[in-house]
């Protein structure tokens, strides 16, 4: 009886592991396809070391930036700003050579360090500022320097994509709905033209923390100059997405984990896997616990090569 349970245990376990090798085989070939119509976003904060008080995760230093931008280039990725994303998904382009690189706070640095990094390569990038902050500095809670109308200004006349990180920064969907409009509207005007002679017009829109609910994209949608959102939900971004749900586009954080160009390379690895599991109907927890567990999914996958 033993030798038959030991048995039937053995041929558990071959058949438990071949199917986790066909399925890990099956689900890295379609992403590999999938990458051909879908673009990651990268979501970055303070491009610095880390400032005392400061959660170290939300810094990349300079250095490691300029590396991520260079193995992007040398892997044939192009960075792009939201709009030309789209275009390229509704034209029916291959994308597998986009990425979108997201700048989220609005920190001095992102002016002085990443944006001529970002030139030198030929990238865009898409920033989303707090409203209350731009131009202003802060001790509290570690310093804080955040860049100024000209700074906005002059990246926007170089082809950068200028968005909302909202008024205040508090999360939207546990803040009192009174509060809505003041958040969501009022950066629309704070871009405007009379307030500060900045001549265009933001269209986009980064949630703060990902946070956001129904009465949250109800709010955006009242106002036609938004045209797309950044929620907190891990993915890739497809034509689908851009026209089923442009609020909650997908993207993923870059932390500095310790290791060093891979830690990006692994956030963009995450998006493809996450956005093709999403794409065939796997619920999004589900997504999320098997990434976290950084199963077989996330293997090699075929990346560019110039
Ligand atoms: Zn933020």
């Amino acid at each position: 009886m033993l030798k038959f349970l030991k048995k039937l245990a053995a041929v558990l376990l071959v058949l438990f592991a071949a199917t986790a090798v066909y399925y890990t085989v099956i689900v890295k070939q379609n992403v590999a396809v999938y990458r051909h119509h879908a673009v990651p976003a990268l979501m970055y904060h303070s491009i610095s070391e880390v400032p005392p008080g400061w959660p170290s995760e939300m810094c990349i230093t300079p250095q490691l930036f300029e590396e991520q931008m260079k193995w992007l280039k040398d892997n044939g990725y192009k960075a792009v700003t939201v709009q030309e994303a789209r275009a390229a998904l509704m034209a029916g382009e291959d994308v597998s050579n986009l990425i979108m690189l997201t700048f989220d706070d609005g920190y001095k640095n992102n002016y002085t360090v990443a944006f001529p990094i970002l030139k030198k390569y030929g990238f865009k990038g898409n920033f989303y500022v707090i409203g209350k902050d731009i131009g202003k500095s802060f001790t509290q809670d570690g310093f804080k320097e955040y860049m100024d109308k000209p700074m906005l200004k002059e990246m926007h006349e170089a082809g950068m994509e200028i968005g909302s990180h909202t008024m205040s920064h508090d999360p939207l969907a546990k803040i009192a709905p009174h509060y809505l409009p003041w958040e969501i509207y009022e950066p629309l005007n704070v871009f405007s033209r009379r307030n500060g002679g900045l001549h265009w017009f933001i269209h986009g829109i980064a949630f703060p923390n990902g946070s956001y609910n129904d009465a949250v994209l109800a709010e955006v949608k009242k106002y036609p100059k938004y045209e797309y959102g950044f929620s907190g939900r891990i993915g890739a971004n497809t034509k689908e997405t851009f026209e089923q749900t442009p609020f909650e586009l997908r993207r993923i954080g870059v932390y500095d984990l310790g290791n060093g160009t891979a830690d990006m390379v692994h956030a963009i690895r995450k998006c493809y896997t996450a956005g093709y599991l999403e794409s065939v109907g796997v619920p999004v927890n589900t997504i999320q616990n098997l990434l976290d567990k950084r199963s077989g999914f996330e293997a090699k996958l075929p990346f560019h090569k110039k």
